[in-house]
Order: C-alpha cells, then structure tokens, then sequence
C-alpha cells in the first residue's frame, strides 16, 4: 500500500510516500534511525505489520522539518532514502 504524508499549499506540494508493503519484510527498518529530525517513526499498522510512517506532528510541516536536508541550493541524497534498502521512500520535493 502507499502511505502518503503531508500536504499542499500556495507554494507546492509536500509528500512523503512509503511504500508499506515494503517495510514488512525489512530487515532492521533503519529508516526512522537515519532522520536527524525525528520525522520518520515505525508504527504498527492496521495489519499489525511494522511499517514505516511520518509522525503526526509533522504531517503539516513537513516542507519545514525536512528543510535541514534539502538545502536551497538543491540536494542530491537524503539520509532517510539513502537509508532505506528496498527504495520504498519517496519525497514530492
Ligand atoms: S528502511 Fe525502507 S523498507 Fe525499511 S521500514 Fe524504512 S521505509 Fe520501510
Ligand atoms: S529529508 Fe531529512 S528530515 Fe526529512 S524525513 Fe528525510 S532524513 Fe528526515
């Protein structure tokens, strides 16, 4: 399944994506370990599988708490995709 996260506004478009069927069978989800902000969490989903999620709290923010990795002059890499062995995280930005 894919999980979106976040939001648009005047200026764009701000989503996270997981692909959970991905997460499942992840050995060690080292996704959430990875993000410096805290933004990335594992929850159980509900399918009682262990899946990799966008904590509440930045849901609405999310152009904001990711601005340390993506700085104006453009990004090439990101912690939390670097991270993550099974390509299932994607940013709209
Ligand atoms: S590292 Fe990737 S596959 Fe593993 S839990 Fe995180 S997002 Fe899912
Ligand atoms: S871009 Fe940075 S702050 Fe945003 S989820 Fe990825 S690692 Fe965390």
């Amino acid at each position: 399944m894919l999980a979106n996260y976040g939001y648009t506004d005047g200026s764009g478009e701000y989503f996270i994506t997981v692909d959970t069927d991905k997460c499942v069978e992840c050995e060690g989800r080292p996704c959430a370990g990875a993000c410096p902000a805290g933004v990335i969490e594992i929850i159980t989903d509900d399918y009682d599988d262990q899946v990799c999620a966008v904590r509440d709290e930045h849901r609405k923010q999310i152009k904001y708490s990711c601005a340390p990795c993506k700085p104006a002059s453009g990004w090439k890499t990101l912690p939390c995709t670097d991270a993550c062995p099974h390509d299932a995280l994607t940013h709209s930005w």
